[in-house]
């Protein structure tokens, strides 16, 4: 079987679609208050053309679907596409990741479809300094839904992205939570992508920065193996249930491991997060293109992931600077 290897011998094994670009809220580090220009809906991907593009892919050896957005849940029939998906067999894994405000009623049904693990975005464990961050008023049913995902069988992952002076006091709550919940504590760097571009800030709070906080609180602090793949590093206060992590988006020390590709809501085709996309498959499925013709493209493409983050963002023609929102790419 052909596999997805690119020219520096990273095999591409990781798919993350965006099946919206659609959210139900507005994150201040993702996208302005009035919210994103969002796409027609004809010019997002189908359930019928999102099959196909996995599926194509899961033949050429990727085995691990991340769903995102926007917000996933928000798109109808989100929970019969995930039905579907769960049909292809060459996949070990779906997960999904959430802002958890509209999901609490579907958790046995994720369990039955036996999607692996839930990345749940929380940035705040206050109810006000939470409304600040997303604009909207939904931390009780954001939370009840850590509380349902965390008694499933499915794995839980917290996704934090850290914001300077917003909330970088909130870290060590965040790692104390582990101390009796079995859940991997995610601290992510704030990226440019919220559809305006970078935001000023008096401090930087990269993974040096996190990780510097989290020890200035925590003394016993043992670094874990993961996955070579990883996006973040790991790490578990001695005696505690669960772990943290700091994902290095923004400083990107992770590339050289890279196994994803992504595919927006409108079916572009992403060697890389910081690159302005690469090739739009919705077009090509839409103009007649085969499995087979499918397959030699996602082969070909694959081959120009650029090495690193760095690389692609230097490649952009258009926006030369990143500051599309992350809604419309799929984090
Ligand atoms: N709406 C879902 C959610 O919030 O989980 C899924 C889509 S969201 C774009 C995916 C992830 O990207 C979330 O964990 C979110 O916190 C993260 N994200 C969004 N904008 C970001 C940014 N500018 N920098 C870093 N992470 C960001
Ligand atoms: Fe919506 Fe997720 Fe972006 Fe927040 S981070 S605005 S929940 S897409």
């Amino acid at each position: 079987m052909n596999k997805l290897t690119d020219k520096f011998g990273r095999q591409i094994s990781y798919l993350r679609l965006a099946v919206t670009d659609r959210c139900n809220l507005r994150c201040q580090y993702c996208m302005p208050a009035h919210g994103i220009d969002i796409v027609d809906r004809k010019d997002l991907l189908t359930f019928k053309e999102m099959y196909r593009i996995t599926r194509t892919l899961s033949e050429l050896g990727v085995n691990k679907v991340r769903l995102t957005g926007g917000e996933p849940f928000v798109r109808k029939d989100f929970i019969r596409f995930l039905e579907m998906l769960s049909f292809n067999d060459l996949l070990d894994e779906i997960n999904i990741t959430t802002n958890g405000a509209l999901i609490a009623n579907h958790i046995e049904k994720l369990e039955e479809l036996k999607i692996g693990s839930v990345n749940l975005s929380i940035d705040s464990l206050n109810r006000e300094n939470f409304a600040k961050i997303t604009r909207r008023d939904v931390f009780q049913e954001v939370y009840k839904t850590l509380e349902l995902l965390e008694k499933s069988s499915m794995n839980l992952k917290l996704n934090m992205v850290v914001q300077s002076g917003i909330n970088t006091h909130e870290i060590s709550d965040f790692v104390q939570l582990t101390e009796e919940k079995n859940i991997a504590v995610r601290f992510i760097e704030e990226m440019p992508f919220n559809g305006v571009g970078q935001r000023a800030t008096k401090e930087v709070w990269n993974y040096t920065a996190i990780l510097k906080e989290v020890a200035s609180k925590f003394k016993n602090i043992e670094p874990i193996v993961s996955e070579k793949s990883s996006t973040s590093k790991n790490f578990k206060v001695g005696g505690y249930k669960g772990t943290f992590g700091i994902i290095p988006a923004f400083t990107r020390t992770i590339c050289g491991d890279c196994n994803r590709i992504r595919i927006t809501a409108t079916g572009m085709f992403k060697n890389c997060l910081f690159d302005e996309g690469v090739f739009n498959v919705r077009d090509f499925i839409r103009k007649g293109a085969g499995n087979e013709d499918l397959k030699d493209l996602f082969l070909k493409i694959v081959k120009d992931k650029p090495e690193n983050g760095f690389v692609a963002e230097s490649n952009r023609r258009q926006n030369k600077k990143v500051s599309e929102s992350m809604s419309t790419i799929g984090g």
